[in-house]
Parts: C-alpha cells; sequence; structure tokens
C-alpha cells in the first residue's frame, strides 16, 4: 500500500514535470509564499464553482478560493458575463470610466465607514496607501500592528511578527522603516493604552478586525471597542485591514457585523470579484490627503501622489460590480457561513470518533483546523463562541503534520491552505459530506503513517 506522499507523485506526474520545469524561472518554481509546497505543488488546469481540476485530470474540492477572494465560487456566470463584455469594449482606457463610479458607489453602500474610495491594484498597496495616509493626516509617524496580523508585504508593515521576537519576518526592510512600527499582543489592552498614552508620534493602529491571519487567532470582538475609544483618544487613526473579511462576514465586512467603525479601511480580494483590484476607504478628511487643491504649495509639497497604471481598471471594475452587486443582500455569506460551521462540526465529530487531539473553528465563513494538538472544542463550532481565551493561545498545527494533511487531502479531492480555508456560497453540503468522508480517510492514513 502506497504512503501519503507515494500517492500524492503517482496521482501528479504532470504537476511534477512543471515543477521541475518552474524551478528554472521562479525561485523555489513558485510565485507566491504559500504556494510553496513539498515535493511540488499541484499545477491547476482549469475551476468551476466549488471545484478545481489539476493537469492530471484530478478533481478537487476547493478550500482556497483565491485566497479568499472567490466568495462566489470560480467562474460564476455573472462575473464572467461581465468581464467578457467588458474585455470586448476594451481593459484600459487610460482615463476615467463610468464602471469606476458605479463600483466606489456598491462600497460606499455596503461598507458603513466608507465616505469615499481610492482604489489601487492589491490589499499591499492599498495597506501601504493607508498607512501614508494617516501618516500625513497626523503629522506623526509611528504605526502600531499586532502580533500575528498580516497586512501584505510593503514595508510599513513588514517588521516583527510578535513583540518576544528579535528578528523581522523579512530582511531587506531598512531599520528606518523598522523603527517606526511597534508590535503589541493582540487583545493587548495594558500594551496598546501603554504606547498610545506614552508614544505621542503614533500615525496609525492597524488590526484585522476578525483576529490575526484571517481570524486563526480569533479576535475578542469588545477588543475592537476598546481599540476604538483609545484611537479617538490619542488622535491615532484606526485603520481596519478588511482585504479578507471585506464583504465577506457581512456586505459590510467585519465594521458591518460588529459595528465599531474604522477610520480608512483596507479592500482587496473580493472587491475585485476574484480579478486583481483593491481600495482604502474611509473619512475624506483624511483621503483629501490625495486631492489637489488651489494651493501649489500644497500641490507640491503636502499632497500625497498616487498614480498607479491599473488603478480601477475596467475589468477589475467589471468584475467588482457584479461581485458586489451580487452579494450586497447578504444572503451569500450566509450560504458560506452555515457551510462552514457543518464542515467544522463535522470534523470535530471525526476527531472526537477517531480519538484525535484538536478542533475546527469558525469566523464567519473563514474555517481553521487544529490538528494533532489538544485545543478547547468551540462550543458549535463557532469561533465567537470559542471556549479559550482567543489570543495566541491557538495552539498550532505542526509543519509534518499540515504536510501530510494537505497532501492527503488533495489524494482524496480536496484542497485547503495548510488546515483551514475559505468557504464560497457555491460550495454544496455534498462538497462538504464529501470533504469529511476523504478527511476520515486522510487522517486514518495519517494515524497508520504515524503523523497523527
Ligand atoms: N491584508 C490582509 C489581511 C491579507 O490577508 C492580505 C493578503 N492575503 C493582504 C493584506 C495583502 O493583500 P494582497 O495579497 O492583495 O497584496
Amino acid at each position: 500500500m502506497s504512503t501519503i506522499l507515494e500517492r500524492y507523485q503517482e496521482l501528479h506526474p504532470r504537476s511534477a514535470a512543471l515543477h521541475a520545469q518552474a524551478a528554472a524561472s521562479f525561485p523555489d518554481g513558485v510565485t507566491h509564499d504559500i504556494r510553496y509546497f513539498k515535493p511540488f505543488p499541484i499545477y491547476v488546469d482549469h475551476a468551476a464553482g466549488a471545484r478545481k481540476w489539476d493537469v492530471d485530470g484530478n478533481e478537487m474540492i476547493d478550500y482556497v478560493m483565491g485566497h479568499g477572494a472567490l466568495l462566489l465560487g470560480h467562474a460564476h456566470p455573472a462575473l464572467v458575463n461581465a468581464v467578457t463584455e467588458q474585455i470586448r469594449r476594451g481593459s484600459h482606457y487610460g482615463g476615467c470610466s463610468e464602471l469606476e463610479v458605479e463600483w466606489a458607489g456598491w462600497i460606499r453602500r455596503l461598507v458603513p465607514s466608507a465616505e469615499v474610495v481610492r482604489f489601487t491594484s492589491s490589499g499591499t498597496e492599498a495597506t501601504m496607501m493607508a498607512v501614508r495616509l494617516a501618516r500625513a493626516f497626523t503629522n506623526r509617524n509611528k504605526l502600531v500592528r499586532f502580533a500575528h496580523n498580516f497586512h501584505g508585504w510593503n514595508d510599513s508593515v513588514t517588521g516583527l511578527t510578535s513583540p518576544e521576537e528579535s528578528v523581522p519576518w523579512s530582511p531587506g526592510v531598512p531599520d528606518s522603516f523598522l523603527g517606526q512600527q511597534i508590535v503589541v499582543p493582540q487583545h493587548g489592552r495594558e500594551e496598546l493604552a501603554r504606547v498610545l498614552a506614552d508614544d505621542p508620534d503614533v500615525a496609525a493602529v492597524i488590526i484585522e478586525p476578525t483576529g490575526a491571519h484571517a481570524s486563526t487567532i480569533p479576535i475578542d470582538v469588545p477588543f475592537l471597542s476598546f481599540l476604538r475609544e483609545e484611537t479617538k483618544r490619542s488622535g491615532a487613526v484606526l485603520i481596519f485591514d478588511e482585504v479578507v473579511t471585506g464583504f465577506r462576514v457581512s456586505p459590510g465586512g467585519m465594521q458591518g457585523f460588529c459595528g465599531v467603525l474604522p477610520d480608512l479601511t483596507t479592500l482587496a480580494k473580493i472587491v475585485a470579484g476574484g480579478l486583481p483590484g483593491a481600495a482604502v476607504t474611509g473619512r475624506s478628511d483624511i483621503l483629501a490627503g490625495i486631492e489637489f487643491r488651489a494651493d501649489a504649495e500644497w500641490n507640491l509639497r503636502r499632497r500625497i501622489s498616487h498614480p498607479g497604471t491599473f488603478n480601477a481598471n475596467p475589468l477589475s471594475a467589471a468584475a467588482g460590480i457584479a461581485a458586489l452587486s451580487t452579494i450586497a443582500d447578504g444572503k451569500p455569506q450566509k450560504q458560506a457561513d452555515a457551510l462552514a460551521k457543518r464542515l467544522c462540526q463535522g470534523v470535530n465529530q471525526l476527531l472526537r470518533q477517531m480519538d484525535i487531539k484538536g478542533c475546527a473553528y469558525t469566523v464567519s465563513s473563514m474555517f481553521h483546523m487544529v490538528l494533532g494538538v489538544g485545543c478547547p472544542p468551540p462550543i458549535d463550532g463557532h469561533a465567537w463562541e470559542w471556549h479559550g481565551k482567543p489570543g495566541p493561545e491557538v495552539p498550532e498545527t505542526s509543519g509534518p503534520v499540515v504536510t501530510a494533511f494537505r497532501q492527503g487531502m488533495i489524494n482524496r479531492g480536496a484542497d485547503f491552505m495548510r488546515t483551514g480555508g475559505m468557504m464560497s456560497a457555491v460550495h454544496t453540503e455534498r462538497d462538504i459530506d464529501e470533504t469529511l468522508v476523504a478527511l476520515e480517510a486522510t487522517l486514518s492514513d495519517m494515524q497508520r503513517e504515524g503523523v497523527l
């Protein structure tokens, strides 16, 4: 009988060959850190709905879902029609279009704190712009981040991942940038209050509002109200990074769900319906830092310059309008949430039955599994009701377990992001049931191989 790894290699010869070729073109043969996978990643040929097919003809239920961009699944007809129609009319006008006005209109209608909008091409650009806007508005320099929260890879947000660490997560960022970042623990009320009271140079505080890494470490919601009050008091700009949570947790994102309104919000992924596109939105007085004025000195020296070839490009705008108008009533989100919950309930049941340590929990339609280490099962599979204290106490699944789990699940027809994923509105109960059957078999393979 083959091992999980042997089976993975047997099932994917064409992916292996492509990866060998890719190694000549890309460092590590990949184009995104989380696509780096041993012994080689799967090469996808096409996708539809909740499924994708690799170049060897294997079919998989997809829980990566465009890194969270595809709340409506792959190749949703509304998106396909909008983009097909638009590309016939041109993909770049080197100018303004009616589409960008309509796209921004959807954002302003749906996101409670959205007064005005500025489009960028990626979430990384959006967080870079939000921090720059905050610095220019407050005339201060420092940025407070929370441990393990991720905001893309621009220099402003790349530093220590937690206060306990002494080495930043990426080299290549000048010390002068690192010195402008202060990292405090997620839920560190005292630390946050102290920093804001003691350091008058804090321009902004940025947070993933459902908690670090797309809610892998779920937020304690009252902490957001505390954060709002503290930033109001200190005059620091509060930035919600809703790149993942925007339009997913509710049509108005996490802020629409919890009612705590930031000064600025960064959006990407769902906002552009699966095409590249992102935005900064929020207070008009802060975004006014980009405005030209009847003041030459302002325009030359004090205004924030913001070009960007693909800002609000017509294709992304058309996809964004199609996506936002489809999800505006909140039904797709509810559907995805319910399916994520069903999956996690099934996982928790399986873990109990098979006597495997671990748990599964959801925050909206984002779901996470801890495997091979004990953790308190969240009540009802829902993280807002997480038993344990939300925080860095959430145990981490070990590297070898993640690798065996992913290889094993791919072998049996489901693709995850490490041990979690993103549910879409087009997954079905059948998909979940099939996934649970595959999971039971994979977990038992892992037990047999001594990984679990
Ligand atoms: N912020 C968060 C919370 C993210 O998860 C990501 C990407 N996953 C980013 C920012 C960066 O977005 P992008 O990949 O579009 O640059």
